[in-house]
This record gives C-alpha cells, structure tokens and sequence, in this order.
C-alpha cells in the first residue's frame, strides 16, 4: 500500500506536494520520496529517501526541489525489500534525454511474467519493485508512440492494481487501472491542479475537492493550461472492484474515497454489526484507534455508553512492521493499555475493524480477563480475513492468518471470549453505496483478475477447501 500526490503549476510545488504527503503518511511509512520539474531549467529534480515524511526532506532539500509541477509517493512496501533504492518516485530518461517520474500505488498480478520478458529482452531493472515495469514499458513504447500513447499502450500489457501518477516536462498524467482497486482524486487550488490518494491531503492545502480519476481513465494535466482532459483508455471491459478494505481500514476517516464518506461508511458498519449480533453488555469499548468508528455506530445503535477504556500509546509505529511474532506482540502491549476501572466487573462490547493474525486481539483480551472484565462481547466490523490480497493491502501469507485456520466459534472458545462476532459480508456491502463495485477477495475468495502467477500455487493451498475463484 502507499499514498501518490501530484501539483501541476504552482511555484511551491514541492513543498505543497511534501504538505500533501503529510496528510497521506498513514498510506506508508517505509519511504517517502519528491520528484519536482523546473520548466525554466527544463530538468527534474528527486529526493527521496528512508522513514518517515519529516524526517526524509528537510528545508534545504525542499530548495532543491525547486520548479513548478511535482509528484511524490510514501510507501509500504508489498513487493521489493524496504531499502533506499526502492523508494519512488522513480526517475528516468527515455528517448532523447527525456526525464519521466513514476509514482504507484498497488500491486500488479503478472509482474513476474512481464519482469522475465523485460529482462531476457535485455532490460535492466534498477530496483525489485514492481512499479519499475511500468518505466520499461513506456520506456520501450515510446520508439514508436507519443507519451501518452506509450503510457496506454504499457497499461494494456500490466494486469492488476494501480493508481499512477506520472511526471514529464511539466505534464501530470494520472491514471486509475480498469478496476480501480486503489483510490486517486483530483482538485484544484487557484491555477493549480492537485491529485492525492486521498481528500484529506486536499484538506490540508484547502484545495477543493474536483472529482476522483474513474476506473480506467487518464486524465492529462499540463502546467500553464487552465483545464485537464481525460482520456479512458479502458472503458466497461472490465468490472470496477474497488478495494472494500480501504473502507475498513485503510484510508483516513475524514477522507472521501470511492464516493463514500469513510467516517460515515465506518459507522454504519459498526450500526449494521451490532445489529447482526446484539448481546447483552454496558459499555462499548473500542480499539484505538482502527475499531473508534465502528464502535461509535455499535453504541449509537445498541443505545450504550460508548467508552474509551483502551489506550493508545500515539508514539509506537503500526503493529504490522515489527518483524517477528513475539516483538509483534510486545508491540501490541506498549500501543494499547487498558484503563483498569473502567474494565473491573463491567459487561463490554470490544470493537475492532479487523482481525489479520489475531495478534491484537489475542493479547489484549487475556488482560481484560485478567482486569477483571465480567463479559468480554468481541465485535468485528469486517469479515474474516481468509485469503491473500495480490492487489497491493499487505496481508501475511494464509497460514498465518488466523480466520483461515479457526472458525469464529474455535476463536471465541480459544480466547475465552463470551462471543465473538464478525460483520457478514452482505452487512459490510450494505454499508456502501454501490456494494457492486467493491473487491471482497480477502473475504471472499473471489479474485477479479485472473491471477496467473498465484493461480497455480493457490490451488494447491485451497484445492482441499475448493472455495477459491479467479475471473478470466
Ligand atoms: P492482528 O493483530 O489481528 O494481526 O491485526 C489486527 C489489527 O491490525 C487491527 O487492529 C487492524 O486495525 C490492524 N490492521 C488491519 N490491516 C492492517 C494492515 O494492512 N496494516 C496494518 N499496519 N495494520 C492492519
Ligand atoms: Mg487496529
């Protein structure tokens, strides 16, 4: 997973595209990176580097990045190592010296496929990330094409998810891939355009709201010009599955993505869980700070008294970057602290937005046992989490997670639960607008993409089961 950002014309261009990244920092922490375009040089400037947003770019970096049309990227990685040469955005010259920066967000499902192509045709990749087949590509198109032309034609040969974003002489060109699995939107601040993974970053720069970039479109913004166009280089082949799991969890809840309010769709989750699953408790606590929403729909649903009774420590990183079992659950001990009185005796709805290993839920429930809780009612607003994403939400290979190999009633007993309930899948996708247009494969196992380079493997993992599906 990662965040994009991209201003056309504006003569702080980097530094608002720094401000921009700020507001995407949850979308990834691993790396963050800045390439700028100077029109009056005609040259790109990048700088990027590892950790988080403030810590990469400092002011004289800032001064470096002068020019008036940028783009950046934050990341987390899905494929490729955490090192420096992987962060993006990626810097290249094409044809006659020209300079094009890419910056991604998602994962593509034949990557491989087109990696040992690129490479027996004598491509040499730079970096192990999956954005950089893009660049060959277009790189390799464009002997015959126009720019956009290349573009199009390398989005034809990837298959699976990406929002792009991509800088050349001044040009933005940012596109959404025919499912749009991942969100991308566009607005405008004075002569400016803005795109950001998220609205919240337009928040920020109060630049207002315009509209997302569709499923399968391109839209083309030019420094100096006063409109964009749009061009659909896909258009209704291909069904749009936008990713369910943005909702759930990843994006930020002051954010609109896919046409939803993601405070709002969060709650009615939590309004629609407990309806499937009243019990009989006092209060509803939830997890800090990923279960709040939810819970605030469980409690304005039930008519309980919604309380913060489990305590964030805001200065430890997410749970899912520390690298082994064990550090990862004393990480969830220093993050999350329960507040003794208010667990001592009383009947709570627990509420979080998932379960992935069940780390979180494992350790945290045992100490409310050991507080003294009387009824522990644990509520999830999301399905069980049961099969891998490939399309870009880091999700830990099968065995490890805990939905594939116990069914909800064995997790309730191993953990001493009094219940445990998760959200139904028709629930979830009545908390949506256009429940159609959503992927559900972590849920589900139906795959929108063919998959041929998992196909094989999976099958293997599920045959037993044989409950997995792959379009195409
Ligand atoms: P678990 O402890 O069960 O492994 O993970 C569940 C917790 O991790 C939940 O509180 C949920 O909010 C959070 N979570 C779910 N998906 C992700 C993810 O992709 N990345 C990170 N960092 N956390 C996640
Ligand atoms: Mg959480």
């Amino acid at each position: 997973m990662c965040g994009i950002f991209g201003i056309v014309g504006h003569e702080d261009a980097a530094r608002l595209t720094y401000f921009g990244l700020y507001a995407l920092q949850h979308r990834g922490q691993e790396s963050a990176g800045i390439v700028s375009w100077n029109g009056r040089e005609g040259s790109c400037h990048l700088h990027s580097g590892m950790g988080l947003v403030p810590d990469v770019f400092h002011e004289e970096d800032l001064k470096h990045l002068d020019g008036e049309t940028a783009i950046g990227h934050v990341r987390y990685s899905t494929t490729g190592k955490p090192q420096p040469r992987n962060a993006q955005p990626l810097l290249v010259r094409v044809r006659n010296g020209v300079q094009l920066a890419l910056a991604h967000n998602g994962n593509l499902t034949n990557a491989a496929e087109l990696r040992r192509e690129l490479e027996n045709d004598g491509c040499i990749f730079q970096t192990t990330i999956d954005s950089e087949i893009f660049v060959h590509l277009i790189a390799r198109a464009l002997s015959t094409r126009t720019l956009e032309e290349a573009v199009i034609e390398a989005c034809s040969k990837v298959e699976g998810a990406y929002s792009l974003l991509i800088l050349s002489e001044g040009v933005i060109y940012a596109l959404r891939d025919p499912h749009g699995f991942h969100p991308l939107s566009m607005a405008r601040m004075g002569d400016s355009w803005v795109f950001a993974s998220e609205s919240c970053a337009f928040d920020l720069l109060e630049a207002d709201y315009v509209r997302e970039v569709e499923p399968g479109e391109m839209v083309v913004a030019e420094q100096g010009y006063p409109t964009c166009r749009s061009v659909r280089f896909c258009r209704g082949e291909k069904p749009v599955r936008q990713c369910i799991f943005e909702l759930v969890y990843f994006a930020r809840p002051d954010s609109r993505i896919f046409g939803e309010d993601v405070y709002q769709c969060r709650k009615c989750m939590g309004r629609n869980l407990i309806r499937e699953s009243m019990a009989d408790a006092e209060c509803v606590v939830p997890f800090p700070d990923s279960g709040i929403y939810a819970a605030l729909g469980v409690a304005q649903e039930a008519g309980v008294p919604y309380e913060h009774a489990l305590i964030r420590n805001h200065y430890v990183g997410r749970t899912f970057i520390q690298p082994s079992q064990s550090m990862r659950q004393f990480s969830v001990r220093v993050k999350i602290n329960p507040v003794r009185s208010m667990i001592e005796k009383k009947s709570l709805y627990v509420v979080d937005d998932s379960i992935v290993r069940g780390t979180t839920i494992r350790t945290r429930v045992a100490k409310l046992r050991e507080l003294g809780a009387r009824a522990v009612h644990f509520r999830v607003s999301s399905p069980p989490i049961k099969y891998p994403c490939f399309y870009g939400i880091d999700f830990p290979s099968p065995n490890d997670l805990i939905a594939t190999k116990y069914s909800p009633e064995q997790i309730c007993a191993m953990l001493g639960l009094d219940s445990l309930h998760y959200l139904t899948k028709e629930g979830l996708l009545a908390s949506v607008s256009q429940p159609d247009r959503y992927c559900t494969a972590c849920f589900s196992g139906e795959y929108p993409t063919p998959l041929p380079e998992v196909r094989d493997k999976m099958s293997l993992e599920y045959r037993r089961r044989g409950d997995v599906r792959f379009s195409g």
